[in-house]
């Protein structure tokens, strides 16, 4: 979807670089069932390697039994267990939605799940949340040509993210069109099914229609229904799997990698996280003592300012210069801005993309 947005953004330029101007019309509805079947495919060719590499694929819902034991539900909910030495959970996680109680409504709104299920492109969407996920999916549909809102809790989206980082990409994304409230919680949403349209009020008075409202406003873990309590596997507060440096949970030979641990939700670091638990259990000598280090791991955030941004999330760092950054640049105009802010970080400007 970023690729279909980011080529739209590029023929929306293309005059300023002299070819004629472009109008470019996305056809959501045909694009959509290629795009799944793309996924379906990359999803078979995994399967498949599973098997090439030894591994065997049980397909169904697992549940601890004991410290060893995992009973597996069939789709048909017939049962069977497997045993093992080891148990590694990575359950991952779900996007989190307000409960009814605390937004009436609320769940007239779709996730980012939703989001990859919508059928035919929405003419308009309110986005709740500031995040990277609510920042990739506000590009993708502004530049698609949906109108699109934020609506976020503080002045600046990414709030986790360098203050500098936070001004330029907020005034970057309300520049590119999107409609960005400020300071605002949904306080109410009125419709009557999802797909309808809908009505949005913010604590501030405002009243936004739209055809749909997305909540990207953080994630929460899968771990209830996974047996957890049955071998006193230890969660905090959220439900997040406490595990100590080497991804070990409290009970010995369970481990737990990815979402569900809460730390640095992003897909190579649980991909990491597990090839670091498989060499120490199962390799050689030298990779006894292997772990995945959580310090400074770079992210990068989609968003449509012609950039891909690379931030260490390495929070101590946050306040420093802006020499943990780094920057891709995708085009010549228009970006002085972040060029400024950068200028440390470059060594050249081009229609092509430069790292340093
Ligand atoms: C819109 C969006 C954009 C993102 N973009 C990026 C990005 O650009 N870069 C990046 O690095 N990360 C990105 N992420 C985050 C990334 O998707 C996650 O960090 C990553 O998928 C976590 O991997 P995981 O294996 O822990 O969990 P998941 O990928 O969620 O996989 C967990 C799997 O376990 C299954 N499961 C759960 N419970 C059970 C059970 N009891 N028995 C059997 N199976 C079970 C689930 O159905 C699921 O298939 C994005 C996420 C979203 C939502």
């Amino acid at each position: 979807m970023w690729y279909a947005a980011d080529m739209a953004d590029r023929l929306k330029n293309a005059s300023g670089y002299n070819y004629q101007t472009i109008q470019p019309q996305f056809d959501w509805e045909t694009f959509k069932p290629r795009r799944d079947e793309y996924i379906r495919k990359l999803t078979e060719a995994y399967a498949r390697n599973f098997g090439k590499d030894g591994v065997e694929y049980h397909d169904g819902w697992g549940r601890l039994v004991d410290k060893n034991t995992v009973q597996v539900t069939r789709h048909d909910g017939s049962t069977y267990e497997l045993k093992a030495d080891y148990i590694c959970i990575a359950t991952g996680s779900r996007p989190a939605v307000p409960s009814e109680e605390a937004v009436p409504g609320a769940t007239l709104g779709i996730t980012s799940d939703g989001f990859f299920e919508l059928e035919k492109q929405p003419k308009s969407i309110v986005i709740a949340g500031a995040g990277y996920i609510a920042l990739e999916l506000a590009g993708v549909l502004n530049a698609l040509g949906t109108q699109t809102h934020m609506v976020i809790r503080g002045g600046n989206v990414l709030r986790t993210f360098d203050p500098m980082i936070q001004d330029t990409i907020t005034n970057w994304t309300e520049h590119t069109g999107v409609n960005i409230h400020k300071n605002s919680k949904i306080v109410k949403v009125e419709g009557t099914k999802v797909g309808e349209p809908i009505t949005v009020h913010t604590d501030k008075g405002e009243v936004i229609q739209a055809d749909y409202l997305l909540w990207a406003i953080g994630r929460e873990p899968v771990t209830e229904d996974c047996g957890l309590d049955k071998v006193g596997v230890k969660m905090d507060a959220k439900g997040n799997i406490i595990v100590d440096e080497w991804q070990a949970t409290n009970v010995p030979n369970i481990f737990s990698i990815g979402d569900c641990q809460g730390k640095a939700l992003l897909t190579p670091v649980a991909i990491a996280a597990g090839r670091r638990i498989s060499n120490r259990l199962f390799g050689p000598e030298h990779f006894k003592q292997d772990k995945l280090s959580y310090e400074n791991i770079p992210t990068v955030v989609f968003s449509y300012v012609g950039h891909l941004l690379m931030h260490s999330i390495d929070h101590s760092s946050l306040l420093q210069t802006p020499s943990n950054w780094h920057c891709w640049n995708d085009r010549t105009s228009s970006q002085g801005e972040i060029w400024r802010l950068h200028q440390n970080m470059y060594v050249s400007e081009g229609p092509s993309r430069h790292r340093v």
